[in-house]
């Protein structure tokens, strides 16, 4: 049977932002409630080894850190709640959300922390190689690849930036483009062009991510010019997948204002959106950054935005009535 859930807070997502959030906001007594989404922990928990999350020497791994944040933020009274999403009406406070059993989320304040994922070329030894050579973070992965040949696909900011960033490990880095020009930057590309350690393949898709003959892991990429259409193989020890990220802002088209590449848009240095009340953290708001440390740090701004906002909308209350 559908039920209806009051809260003074809901939060849609439960990677480092939509938690971070949630502890906070539990903290404070608001008594959360976190909608975990088809992929609970977020993206975190398809990566295997952390070693950039501060506050542990040795190494961690995805999954473990993304059961720990949950803990920690049942621990201190949140709720969880597994749950898709299919409808949010923001027109008017409480905000009204629906999940596609049929459940309706009745929230005083509202934070989207939904995130966003890495897009993927969809070639065969993609996804079998993934954490074994394949990569979609350089600033995550990047470090494993220490003094080996390293490659990166795309030819926008990630992918430029991608490459700038793997030079401080590797001495050898391709940078692979469909084209003959760059998307990103102009100064990005000077700096990309003027680093001796980076070299670029023009007018090159990839057909094939290559895993060796008993060895386990990528050995080298297939292939072919897009204009002359001729095959050829590139060997590498680590294949970086940079041709953009999706934002999982679905639900909120033509409801609160996106970007141009699907970003929920929030006032600089803040977590808020153009609705009062509803307030953004992590993946879903920040291309830039895109580091579950600085989304923790958002979810936290937001839980404190919202708190203010919740103590000056009943502070109105009591003083108009
Ligand atoms: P972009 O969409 O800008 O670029 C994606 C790149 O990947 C393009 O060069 C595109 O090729 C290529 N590509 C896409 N699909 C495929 C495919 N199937 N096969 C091969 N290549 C493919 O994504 P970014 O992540 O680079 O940037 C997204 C947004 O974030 C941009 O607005 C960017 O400016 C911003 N950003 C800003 C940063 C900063 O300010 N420091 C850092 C990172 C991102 P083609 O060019 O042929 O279309």
């Amino acid at each position: 049977m559908p039920a209806t859930h009051h809260t003074k807070m809901l939060i849609l997502g439960s990677g480092p932002a939509g938690l971070s959030a949630a502890i906070y906001a539990a903290r404070a007594g608001m008594r959360p409630i976190v909608v975990q989404g088809i992929q609970p922990g977020g993206q975190l928990t398809i990566t295997t080894d952390v070693e950039n999350y501060p506050g542990f020497a040795e190494v961690i791994q995805g999954p473990w850190l993304m059961e720990q944040m949950t803990a920690q933020a049942t621990h201190v009274g949140t709720a969880m709640i597994w749950d898709t999403i299919v409808d949010v009406d923001l027109s008017q406070r409480p905000f009204r959300i629906t999940g596609d059993g049929g459940d309706v989320y009745v929230a005083e304040t509202l934070v989207i922390a939904t995130g966003a994922q890495a897009k993927w070329l969809g070639v065969p030894g993609e996804q079998e190689l993934g954490g074994k050579g394949v990569s979609a973070c350089a600033t995550c992965d990047g470090f494993f690849y220490r003094g080996k040949k390293v490659v990166v696909i795309g030819g926008g900011n990630t992918a430029v930036e991608e490459a700038l960033y793997l030079t401080n490990h590797s001495d050898d880095v391709t940078l692979i483009h469909r084209r003959d020009s760059l998307r990103s930057e102009k100064i990005l590309q000077d700096r990309l062009f003027a680093n001796p350690k980076i070299r670029t393949l023009w007018n090159k898709k990839v057909e094939r991510f290559v895993a060796g003959d008993g060895v386990s892991g990528l050995v080298g990429v297939d292939l072919v010019d897009t204009v002359t259409g001729e095959p050829s193989f590139e060997p590498t020890d680590g294949g970086f997948v940079a041709i953009g990220h999706s934002p999982s802002t679905e639900l909120f088209k033509g409801k609160l204002p996106l970007d141009a590449d699907g970003y929920l848009q929030v006032t600089p240095g803040t977590s808020l959106t153009s609705i009062p009340g509803v307030f953004a953290a992590g993946d879903v708001t920040d291309k830039i950054y895109r580091q579950a440390v600085t989304a923790a740090g958002m979810g936290c701004m937001a839980a404190l935005d919202a708190e203010r906002f919740l103590a000056e909308a009943e502070y109105h209350a009591m003083v108009d009535a």
